[in-house]
Formats: C-alpha cells, structure tokens, sequence
C-alpha cells in the first residue's frame, strides 16, 4: 500500500464545493488503494478572520465578536450545505460545527472580559480556523462513502514547545502518539484527517506552529510514520521560475532539490512553510506540489535527487515586496566587538524578524532588511537605544525598495553567476543597493528601489533563459 499525506490549503477549502473536489481527489487515490492522511489549512482567510477578532476583543470590542460569530457559523454552514450530500453527515457536521463557534464565541468574550490577549490566548483564537475545516471535510469523506475520522493536532498527539505562535514540535512524543492513534487507522482503511498549524505543549496547551504551519503539519506526520509521499496540494500547478504574474513567460519548475524548494520558501515565493521540508529531508521523503484545480498536472517534484537537465546554474528568480531597509552607520563601531550583536539583538527583541543583512568590512555600517509594516518600530527602538552613545552615528531607512533572489543548486562553485546577476542590471541601468550571498552558494539576494524590481526580475530571467526547458 502506498502512503500518502495530502495537505491542502486555505484556497482548496475556501467553500463547499472546493471541499467536494477535494474529497473526490482524495477518495480517487484511496480507491487505487493508497492510504491516505488529509491534513487540512482553515477556509481561506479565516485565520485572518480569527487574528482581527482576538485583536478586536483585545480591545473590548463585544459587538463585533457578537458579529463575527455569526460570520463564522454562516460561513462554515453554507460550506456544510455544499460539500455534504447525505442528510444524517450533514446534520452530525452542522453539530460539531456549531459547539465549537460556541466554544470560540466564549474564549473571544473571555478575551474581552480582561482586555489582555496573551501569546498563549492568541494560539487558542487561531487553531480554531482548522478545528472548524477538519470535521467539514472528513465529513465531506464520509458523504463519498469513505470511513473517516477528523483529529485536531492535538488529538493526533503533534506536542511542541510552548513557544506560542511559533512553536517547535518534539519529535520523539510526537512520533510515538502518531504512531499510536493514527497509523492504525491507514490498515483500517479509514482516512485521518487532521487539522493542520495547530499542536499542543505537553501539558495539552493549544500552539500554533507559525502562519503557513498546516505544511509543516503534513511533513511532521509523513516523517513520524515514514510515509512514502508528501502531495502539497494548492491552487497554483507547483513552483514556478519567476511569478507568472510579474513574468507571464514564467515556467513550471518539474523537480527540485530540498536545498532548492528550502531556499525559495525563504525567499518567499509562496511554496511552502520554511520549516516544512526539515522533517522529510531527514527521512528522504518526497514532497510534490499539485493543483487542486488542475490535479492533470504532475507538478513539482521535491526530493534528495538533483536530475535537473539544466546545466545553467540560475533556476528561479523570486520578488519580495514590502520590505524595507535600514542602514546602521558609525565610526564607533569599528573594530567595537559586540556593536553588530546589540543591533540585531535589539531588533529580535522587539519582534523584528531579519530577512537580510550585509555589512561590508570597513565595518563603519551594517545594512538590514526588514518587512515594511515594522518599520516605525525598528526605527524607534534602534534610535532610543543607540543614539547619542557615540556609537552609532547614523540610522537611516529606505521604504521604497525590494528584495531581488536568485537561486538554484548549480550556482554553488560556479564561477561567473554574480558577474552575469550583476551585469545584466547594470545594461538595464539598475542601481543595486544591497547585496548579500550566503556562503552555500544557493542564492544571490540583492536590493533594488522598488521601481526597479520587474526589471530586475525579468532581466535575469532572460540572462539565465529560464523560460525554455
Ligand atoms: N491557517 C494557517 C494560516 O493561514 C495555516 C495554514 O494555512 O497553513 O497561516
Ligand atoms: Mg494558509
């Protein structure tokens, strides 16, 4: 028997009728006689939902969490009409359905009541996008004649750290409680579904393993029960060399190393969560990427394999937008151990994630890169700490840029990949701002003013011929 986990995102379960063409694919494979375990990410853009209604009831805000509720339970019911046929699944979904929006209905007022939202309650807020899809679809299973069971994360038995809306599974529990509740059920030929992003510490705390978690999820099962595949099923045909909607001559990638599909999540390109692949890298098993609205589509390939027929040693090229750079400069911090340390711990402290950094070695300034929508506060917190302690001079920002990556496998001991990077945008007459490698070799990251980004794309792009195979 092959053994699959099947993972699929927010738009794959946006309404009921998705959710019945999700139920077919996974029935059409079960039927060939795979095993099957679904892991399922919220509706699209509940969790979205769920963050501005924690942050409203932070705020005391009673009359939109009454408002909300109800959203939530005609959403999530007209979802139930749609993907359940049979009378007594329908009536038994609509149930469980309706007790958890109860349940969500009373956290959101508790939150209210004390006007504090914690890290821990925040968790709570957000698992319910998940626990809500998982019994609709399971529900949806059993419509087409499959036995199904639905599981939270916690139910599974997935344990973390309590590292609250990041937090880190423990393997070794983990595995054990999968292995004890879930893989029985593949011999019974019932099929799992387990409601993805969402775990629990050991003391059965809810936790949230990052936004984009349900994929993480996915491969954390596939590796606990030595799964044969991984199926990343979304709404686009699996990892592309540049977005379509900046490039239209963009390709299809059909195979990728970990290394590479890593590197790209990094970078933002929508493939996945960027913890997702460390489980199944471990275990060297195969992830592919597949279009639930076009599941005649192969995909992309991911796995240890590197059968790439490209010599060339550019393979995608990626845009990350919104960001923003900030420029930390000063005489004082030459040859001052620790100045670095302070900025970036001064960032991590306030929560300030670093996407890129480059300091060159006159060591007189250190250049990083941040989303936009945090810039205010890194810029506040940078200057009341270091100013006017001689220092650091000068910190200065730039909101108007972004962040251009190229990568692939063969760049690594390649000679002649950054001359080419860089050439093409100085014949484009494009200014770079920023550069940074990463001694694996993997990717060349580079800052351009905003205006400049499609340019810069498209002319490596075209550099590295990407769009013919
Ligand atoms: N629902 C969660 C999110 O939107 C997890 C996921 O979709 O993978 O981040
Ligand atoms: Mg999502």
């Amino acid at each position: 028997m092959k053994k699959i986990v099947m993972k699929f995102g927010g738009t794959s379960v946006a309404t009921g009728e998705n959710i019945r063409n999700v139920a077919s694919l996974v029935a059409e494979s079960v039927k060939q006689g795979s095993g099957v375990i679904v892991v399922v990410s919220a509706l699209d853009g509940v969790t979205d939902e769920l963050f501005e209604a924690a942050e409203q009831a932070r705020k005391e805000k009673q009359a939109y969490i009454q408002a909300f509720k109800q959203r939530m339970l005609e959403r999530h019911c007209i979802a139930i009409k749609k993907a359940i046929k049979n009378a007594a699944v329908r009536k038994e979904a609509e149930q469980i359905v309706g007790k958890i929006i109860d349940e969500l209905e009373k956290v959101l007022t508790g939150i209210c009541y004390v006007g504090e939202l914690t890290p821990k309650s925040k968790d709570y807020v957000l698992s319910f996008g998940e626990r809500l899809s998982a019994p609709i679809v399971c529900g949806a299973l059993r419509d087409l004649k499959l036995k199904s069971q639905a599981f939270t994360g916690k139910e599974a038995g997935i344990v973390t750290d309590s590292n609250f809306g990041d937090a880190n599974p423990l393997f070794n529990v983990t595995k054990h409680q999968l292995k004890e509740r879930i893989e029985p059920l593949l011999e019974e030929k019932v099929t799992p579904v387990v409601s993805g992003y969402i775990a629990a510490t050991q003391d059965g705390v809810v936790t949230t393993l990052g936004r984009g978690g349900s994929d993480y999820t996915a491969t954390i099962i596939a590796a606990a029960l030595a799964m044969d595949e991984v199926w990343i099923w979304t709404d686009v045909d699996g990892i592309m060399t540049a977005d379509p909607k900046i490039i239209p001559s963009a390709r299809l990638l059909p195979q990728l190393s970990y290394q590479e599909a890593a590197e790209l999540a990094i970078f933002g390109a929508k493939a996945m969560h960027p913890r997702a692949l460390e489980p199944i890298m471990k275990e060297n098993i195969p992830a592919r990427i597949r279009n639930v609205f076009n599941p005649e589509n192969p995909g992309t390939l991911i796995s240890s394999e590197t059968t790439t027929t490209r010599k060339d040693a550019v393979k995608a090229v990626a845009i990350i937008k919104d960001v923003a750079m900030i420029n930390v400069s000063g005489g004082g911090m030459v040859g001052a151990p620790g100045s670095y340390a302070r900025i970036l711990d001064l960032l991590g402290k306030n929560g300030i994630n670093i996407m890129m950094i480059s300091a060159a070695a006159s060591e007189a300034n250190i250049s990083v890169v941040i989303r936009r929508s945090l810039l205010g506060r890194a810029l506040s917190a940078l200057e009341i700490a270091l100013m006017g302690r001689g220092f650091a001079s000068d910190v200065t920002a730039e909101d108007d840029v972004s962040v251009v990556a190229a990568m692939g496998a063969n760049m690594k001991g390649t000679p002649g990949v950054a001359s080419r990077i860089f050439n093409t945008q100085a014949k484009n007459e494009i200014n770079i701002r920023m550069i940074a490698q990463g001694s694996s070799e993997l990717n060349i990251s580079f800052v351009v003013k905003e205006k400049d980004g499609k340019a810069a794309v498209q002319a490596i792009h075209d550099e590295f011929k990407l769009d013919i195979i």
